[in-house]
């Protein structure tokens, strides 16, 4: 399956897909592998192409990820997009967090926890389920730590598709729930994302997923791009400029390597100017395989069996990990991991000072930023950004202990008194 020549006024950029081990070329066919050497592929553009892209074309777009359509490798045709138009989230100003880290030269979050089904993900599944139908595909699926599962089940509900979700059994009960709602098919698997993710790459191979879309699978190449509108977006709502630090998590790595990707690629459009940034990377000292990676200088990932609360990064096989490794090392970055009771203080600061709500993922990220600034790794007079990928009411269950009523009362101003709310 390839992906039909493109006949809409808004070119597609992309000229095919790219391994990143070898550097072989392909039309923008349906494999995620190099057939060389089994690499990662990865979407290639014509660069010429990105640079007669323009802020103005950008602004006069709808106020969603589309509007860097002209950036993407599918969707320049409305008519052609499998989306709940996810996007222009806000980048909420942080100064009160700031000030508690001592971070003087401006913080910002970008909150993605206001995207349709409440995490980063909808971005990559608009892209991956858009290419999908561009490829011929009549269902989509995935495995997934919980996220994906929400987005893909909801963007098949959107579409009229049908559509395949794997999680861990042992998922959130908010994640579960908001896959079923959808009305889609939901298995759970008794085993580790690792283990589901094995699993759905032998599903794909039977007969009867001949017709199937997995979005983090056979059209991974079009579902990553779709991080790339995270950079693009915080560098347009910065107006149009590139923060010099930046700080996220890490489940694969995919998404710190499109931040990444999409900075370079508005600075070698022209779009923005071409000012230096630093990628750091965020995970769980329970799912830790990047952060040890960074540690003793290795090259490669070696895998680890995940465990603890921050169950949406519990990769314990990153795939894009060597890639991550690279940008963070490229830009002089670092890494940092956090334990549970960090990540859940993590939440608690990062709601307290600023009013948004981020699930274990956002904890994580905000633990190691404090983290780092302690360090002396992250330097706290340069202007640095936070993502937080996902809502808070997804992952309650370990907030249940800590946080709940400050006080009880009876109907009656006595009792009100009688609780010192009042003299
Ligand atoms: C999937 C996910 C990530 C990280 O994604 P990768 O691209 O695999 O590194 C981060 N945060 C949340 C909430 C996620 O669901
Ligand atoms: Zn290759």
């Amino acid at each position: 399956m390839t992906l039909t020549a493109n006949t809409t006024v808004v070119p597609s950029p992309a000229k095919g897909l790219v391994c990143r081990n070898c550097g072989a070329t392909f039309g923008l066919i349906a494999e995620h592998a190099c057939a060389e050497c089994f690499g990662p592929l990865e979407v290639d553009y014509d660069y010429d192409l990105l640079k007669a892209v323009t802020r103005e074309q950008i602004e006069a777009g709808p106020q969603n990820i589309w509007r860097y359509a002209p950036l993407l490798p599918v969707g320049q045709d409305p008519a052609s997009r499998v989306s709940l138009n996810p996007g222009m989230t806000p980048l909420v100003r942080a100064d009160r967090l700031a000030e508690e880290l001592g971070l003087t030269g401006g913080l910002w979050v970008k909150d993605d926890s206001a995207n349709p089904t409440h995490s980063f993900k909808d971005r990559v599944v608009s892209l991956a389920a858009t290419a999908a139908k561009g490829l011929g595909y009549q269902k989509i699926a995935c495995a997934s730590t919980g996220n994906l599962a929400n987005s893909v089940a909801a963007h098949a509900a959107r579409a009229g598709l049908p559509s395949f979700v794997f999680i861990p059994s042992d998922l959130e009960p908010g994640k579960v729930v908001q896959s079923a709602v959808y009305g889609q098919t939901l298995v759970a698997v008794d085993g580790s994302y690792d283990d589901v993710n094995r699993l759905t790459s032998e599903i794909a191979e039977t007969d009867e997923f001949e017709d199937t879309a997995f979005v983090n699978q056979n059209v991974r190449p079009y579902y990553a791009e779709g991080s790339k509108t995270m950079g693009y977006e915080i560098a347009e709502q910065l107006g149009w400029r590139i923060p010099a630090q930046v700080v996220i998590p890490m489940a694969s790595g995919s998404l710190l390597t499109k931040v990444d990707k999409a900075w370079r690629e508005l600075t070698a459009a022209g779009i923005v100017a071409d000012t230096p940034w630093t990628v750091f990377g965020a995970q769980s000292a329970g799912c830790d395989p990047i952060a040890t990676a960074f540690d003793n200088g290795w090259d490669v990932v070696k895998p680890v069996k995940p465990f603890g609360i921050a169950k949406s990064l519990n990769i314990g096989n990153p795939a894009d990990g060597p890639y991550a490794l690279d940008a963070i090392r490229r830009t002089g970055g670092a890494v940092g991991r956090v334990g549970d009771d960090e990540i859940v203080q993590g939440i608690l600061d990062l709601a307290r000072t600023t009013g948004v709500f981020a699930e274990t993922a956002g904890g994580v990220t905000v633990a190691v930023l404090r983290q780092l600034i302690a360090d002396g790794r992250l330097d706290p007079t340069q202007e640095t950004v936070v993502l937080n990928t996902g809502e808070g009411l997804k992952t309650l269950d370990p907030l249940e202990p800590v946080v709940g009523f400050t006080h009880r009362v009876e109907p009656s101003l006595k009792s009100v008194r009688a609780a010192g709310l009042i003299g």
